[in-house]
């Protein structure tokens, strides 16, 4: 994939450098064009006042010698032009020739002939318009698809994207407020959000100036008290940028609180806690799939490619399982995964992982294999013990 994008990129590097230099070049021919007409008009202009040393032909002569060289300078400047467009073409068989745009072979076009998959995955692709704040696509997939979304569901997104609008604006008030309503929800789970929107709002009253020292102070007597054990050092530094009102704060060593990105990363907390309170993801599962899905599918078209060549067909047959294992990132993860150690498999419904009395745990079908009737000897501690003790584990 890399050397694909690098192939590409060299390709274009190449256009990038002819336009530079059509560019230069034609401006330079422009500039020179025009020096010459501009020098012509001033002929003209004595060369029809009347007492005009040459003749007819002669004036005659000249405007055609302008004439010629214009029309050549245009139409050398064309033919250069005309040289990009292969450059430009080539662009595009490079993209053809190192991307796979032949995605149909690790498609499985009969998937959405159900109906009922057509519709989770109407549901899916709403969700991720109202999570976006685009309501309008969302109601419009909606009526057409004839899906049934209980408003109540649909309620929680648009309040989100209102107070993420308002935050876009710096307007922190929907956000304190949202705040101030969930706060036992918000301490339960250890969140800074509460005393970080305080700070923020403090932050702007700092911008002001020595104006707002009386509202600094107060604002912080209203607001900073119920958070000053937990965040005395952060508090500290505010107070500490007081000092700076009058001198100004963008030159102080408090500089660092004007910083914009504060903005960008009171958005991000916000979608965090509200979609954490929604007991929803932060990505929706339409662009986690998407995501997923990218970093699998070439790894899948090697493997099918593979499969077809060696004539297998039936190693990939089984529709909800992959025939290789691909790593789709951290990100991607979403549930504790349990492998064991001992058959070297992910526990699933019907092998799940147990807890021996020892402490390690292993899957159920590994515990039949080594149990001896009553007895079972632990494969990491010697430990014998009854294999009717092992304990199921639920992540
Ligand atoms: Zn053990």
């Amino acid at each position: 994939m890399a050397s694909a994008i690098e192939n590409v990129e060299k390709e274009t590097e190449k256009v990038l450098h002819k336009f530079k230099s059509l560019k230069d070049h034609g401006d330079k021919n422009l500039s020179e064009l025009i020096q010459q007409i501009e020098s012509y008009q001033r002929d003209l202009s004595i060369l029809t006042s009347p007492d005009c040393p040459l003749t007819d032909i002669q004036c005659q002569l000249l405007l055609d010698n302008v004439i010629k060289k214009t029309r050549n300078t245009i139409s050398q400047f064309s033919t250069e032009h005309r040289d990009i467009h292969s450059s430009v073409s080539r662009i595009g068989k490079a993209i053809d020739k190192n991307f796979i745009s032949d995605y149909v072979c690790v498609g499985n076009e009969s998937l959405f002939d159900q109906g009922k998959n057509n519709e989770i995955l109407n549901k899916v692709i709403v969700e991720h318009f109202l999570r976006q704040g685009r309501s309008d696509i969302a109601e419009k997939l909606i009526q057409e698809s004839k899906l049934d979304i209980d408003t109540n569901d649909k309620i929680p997104y648009i309040k989100m994207n209102k107070i993420l609008d308002a935050l876009r604006n710096r307007n922190l008030q929907p956000a304190l407020e949202w705040a101030q309503t969930h706060r036992d929800q918000l301490v339960k789970s250890n969140s800074d959000f509460e005393f970080k929107l305080h700070r923020l709002q403090f932050i702007e009253l700092l911008r002001g100036g020595i104006e707002n020292q009386w509202k600094l102070i107060t604002y912080s007597r209203s607001h900073f008290t119920p958070f000053a054990q937990r965040y005395q050092a952060e508090i500290k530094a505010l107070m500490g940028s007081l000092m700076y009102l009058r001198s100004g704060i963008e030159k102080s060593p408090y500089q660092y609180l004007l910083d914009p990105n504060n903005w960008v990363e009171i958005c991000h907390m916000f979608t965090k806690e509200a979609c954490s309170l929604l007991e929803v993801s932060v990505d929706s599962p339409l662009s986690v799939t998407f995501n997923a899905g990218c970093i699998a599918l070439p790894a899948l078209i090697n493997i099918k490619q593979a499969i077809q060549q060696r004539n297998v067909n039936d190693v990939w047959s089984s529709r909800d399982e992959l025939p290789i294992e691909i790593d789709v990132t951290r990100k991607c993860h979403y549930h504790s995964i349990f492998a064991c150690p001992i058959l070297r498999q992910q526990s699933c419904d019907s092998n799940p992982p147990m807890r021996l009395q020892c402490g390690h745990v292993i899957s159920r079908d590994a515990l039949n294999k080594l149990s001896n009737g009553s007895k079972l000897k632990c494969p990491y501690c010697p430990a014998e013990q009854n294999p009717a003790d092992a304990r199921l584990i639920y992540f």
